[in-house]
């Protein structure tokens, strides 16, 4: 059997994540901070931990055969990988933002100033897509929010997720370039490997877990009803009897989303005693 390379960041902001994700996946692995490369005992696979910015290259060129890394990352190294699956953590949107004061508003006003930011290849393109010409773009590799107060630059384009950063730096952000969110990466063709595909099923049945909860109520039979009507289930609720007579226990699934509004419809439908409770792995 062949052993698959994954890499993942080092140490950042998507570390934990992606090391969570993975174990979440039945793989067992020793995480030590210091080693670059880790093998799993119980799948063919070896993780490789390094900078997120090199991640794209080394899938690109099959030195790993998986990465997981920011979208925003994929797109500035321009690497051609194909994307395998969204991961749902690591959200962040990448956006432009001038000093306080400034009465900027649109982006046909950038047209002539100067720009700074680590993202020069994304911000290039979509300088071009909305049609703005001679724009200075000043490439930055840390910092960035700092640039109009130094008079290197009249705008930035960072990454912002909660937006205090930029509060802090007295930013306020108008644009959007591109919203981002980590994604398990391959190198082209990857996705035909076995083994991948494996690894791929067992991702996926994790975060269809995550974003459901497992349910079980108590409920009259005369209410049973209006409860399983609110209830999809997998297949279709579980009910089951109730040591006293007239009342039926049901087990179902929700999605996490939905979570407050439908305890407070099944509350009003008849359902008493809920108990919800996190769910670790749905195969379907
Ligand atoms: P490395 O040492 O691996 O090069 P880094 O400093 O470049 O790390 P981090 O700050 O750890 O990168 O961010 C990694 C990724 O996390 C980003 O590329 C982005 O996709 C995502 N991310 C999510 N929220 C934020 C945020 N608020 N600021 C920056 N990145 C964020
Ligand atoms: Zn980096």
């Amino acid at each position: 059997m062949k052993t698959l390379k994954i890499a993942i960041q080092k140490s950042g902001r998507l570390n934990e994540k992606s090391v969570e994700i993975l174990k979440n996946c039945g793989l067992s692995f020793e995480n030590y901070k210091s080693s670059l490369i880790t093998s799993v005992n119980n799948f063919p696979l070896e993780i490789l931990f390094l900078r997120d910015d090199d991640i794209p290259e080394y899938v690109q060129d099959g030195i790993a055969d998986l990465g997981i890394v920011g979208e925003n990352v994929i797109v500035e190294a321009g690497a051609q990988v194909t994307y395998l699956q969204k991961l749902g953590f690591g959200k962040c949107t990448l956006k432009i933002a001038v000093p306080n004061q400034s009465n900027i508003d649109s982006i046909q006003q950038l047209e002539g100033l100067a720009i700074a930011t680590s993202y020069p290849v994304i911000l290039e393109k979509f300088m071009n897509d909305n049609d703005v010409k001679n724009v200075q773009i000043r490439t930055i590799s840390g910092s960035v929010e700092i640039g109009p107060g130094l008079g290197l630059s009249d705008a930035i384009c960072d990454i912002v997720s909660t937006g205090g950063t930029l509060k802090s730096n007295g930013l306020k952000p108008f644009a959007e370039v591109m919203k981002s969110e980590a994604v398990l990466i391959g190198k082209e063709g990857s996705e035909l490997i076995p083994e991948v595909q494996e690894l791929l099923q067992r991702i996926r049945s994790v975060m269809r877990a995550k974003e459901t909860k497992y349910v079980v109520l108590n409920v009259a039979k005369k209410d049973l009803e209006n409860v399983v009507n609110l209830l999809p289930g997998v297949k279709s609720p579980t009910v089951v009897p109730l040591h006293e007579e007239g009342w039926v226990a049901v087990h179902s699934v929700i999605a996490e989303q939905d979570f407050w509004e439908k305890i407070n419809l099944l509350k009003a439908a008849g359902a008493e005693g809920i108990v919800v409770m996190p769910i670790e792995k749905i195969i379907t």
